[in-house]
């Protein structure tokens, strides 16, 4: 590939950006860098690499070939200045939220986000010394900015929520956090840098579960933190980034800070040497070669789900037994106008609705579905569908559920890549079935 990728379009460089087979032997697609360590090569190479001089694969624990090219890739489709890919979504969100609260510190969310995310604010950030808070009113900017304290660190949001698909006002939420020197944080999952790019909207950092529409085929866990370059980490507000390290030194054993020593990617070079190198979420090659498998058909396959999402929710709420249908394409949503401010080719194929009748009916109308996959993935191939209050949200009682807008009737739908005649035969036959017998 030339240097030009930047110029290419979007579906161009989601199939080769980042990749340059001249250096790989040729190599068409991505090689596999199936070791755990890398020939230093000299004394003299390894005193460069390890200071940084030249970029050089050194261990796979903080890297491989292969996990760079899916680094520089989604890097590329949303514009950022550097990317780093980690072992799961939930390892990309927790070391973010923790390199920004270092020496303890609050961070301001949304309570109607992805389950276990909401569950790491209850259960592990307490404990950290962390503290949570949400806006009284998520859709008001002047809310988020009453909210914010003297040691808030950073505003954390979806910028389309799990399960609801509910949309907030990310310009907005941006110029508050802005205003107050804080990073803008936004979950880009449920999107994919093919529907929506945060960076042009506000956003600082960038993170990804890559585990869902990005990999799209449901067969491995992974995640992603990207960068863009533009937040100044030398505002007074995080010490961690100006403070002189003795990792960070030269060969000529000058201490450096990280934003000396890696300009444009002062975030996740140190979560890399920091929490990955420490931690140990690690990628390994074959997983990030199955993200990027999945990413060179990404367009294609969410424009068709977005499609077929849409039918799929026309059919149900013409449906009796449906009392409510959330997602921005529902008739009565109250995103129309968030969704074409911001989502012009459509907010995604996850979408809830509400089934009614007993408990045992519900069951009964889940139990009998054949084609739909019942289980707690979304962004697959496959459709898959569950109740997310019993399970995804389960870890959640019934007060928290209430604030995060998932009453027990919910059922989660992601739409997969099969015929949408064949997807809404199976939910009529389970309707007749179960609730016309
Ligand atoms: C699934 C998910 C995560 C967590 O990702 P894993 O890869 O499962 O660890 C984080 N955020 C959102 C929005 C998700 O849907």
């Amino acid at each position: 590939m030339t240097d030009s990728n930047k110029k290419l379009g979007f579906d161009t460089r989601k199939i080769h950006a980042g990749y340059r087979s001249e250096e790989h032997n040729y190599a068409v697609a991505v090689p596999i860098y199936q070791t755990a360590s890398y020939d230093l090569g000299s004394v003299e190479r390894a005193r460069k690499v390890f200071s940084l001089e030249e970029i050089g694969s050194i261990y796979t624990r903080i890297g491989s070939p292969t996990t760079a090219v899916l680094e520089q890739r989604v890097a590329d489709l949303d514009g950022a200045t550097a990317a780093i890919a980690l072992a799961s979504g939930m390892a990309a969100v927790s070391y973010t939220l923790l390199q920004l609260t270092e020496g303890g510190g609050r961070i301001l969310s949304l309570p109607n986000i992805y389950g276990g995310t909401v569950d790491s604010f209850l259960r592990v950030y307490p404990s950290l010394g962390i503290g949570i808070d949400y806006p009284e009113d998520i859709h008001d900017p002047k809310s988020y900015e009453k909210a914010i304290r003297e040691d808030t660190k950073a505003i954390f949001i979806e910028s389309i929520s799990n399960p609801n698909a509910e949309l907030v006002d990310i310009k907005a939420i941006a110029e508050v956090a802005h205003k107050h020197n804080l990073p803008l944080v936004v979950d880009n999952t449920f999107a994919t840098p093919y529907l929506f790019n945060p960076f042009e909207h506000g956003a600082d950092i960038v993170v990804y579960s890559a585990t869902k529409a990005l990999n799209g085929h449901g067969n491995t866990i992974a995640g992603l933190i990207l960068e863009n370059g533009q937040f100044d980490w030398g505002n007074g507000k995080f010490p961690q980034f100006e403070k002189k390290e003795h990792v960070l030194r030269t060969r000529e054993q000058v201490y450096r800070s990280f934003l000396e020593a890696a300009p444009g990617a002062v975030f996740t070079t140190r979560i890399r040497l920091t929490y990955l190198n420490y931690l140990g979420a690690a990628l390994s090659s074959f997983d990030a070669f199955l993200v990027l498998q999945g990413i060179e058909t990404l367009s294609e396959r969410v424009s068709k789900q977005v499609s077929t999402a849409k039918k799929l929710i026309q059919y149900l709420e013409g449906k009796d037994e449906v009392l409510w249908v959330k997602h921005p394409e529902a008739k009565n949503s109250t995103y129309k106008e968030l969704a074409s401010a911001y989502f012009p080719k459509g907010t995604g194929a996850i979408f809830t609705f509400g089934l009614t009748g007993t408990k045992e009916e519900r069951d009964a109308f889940l139990d009998s579905l054949e084609l739909f996959s019942y289980h707690a993935n979304v962004g697959d191939a496959r459709s898959i569908i569950i109740n997310s209050p019993e399970t995804t949200h389960g870890e959640l009682n019934k007060e928290q559920q209430a604030m995060a807008d998932i009453p027990p009737e919910t059922v989660r739908i992601s739409v997969g890549l099969e015929d949408p005649e064949d997807l809404i035969n199976d939910l009529e036959r389970s309707f007749q079935k179960v609730y016309h017998p």
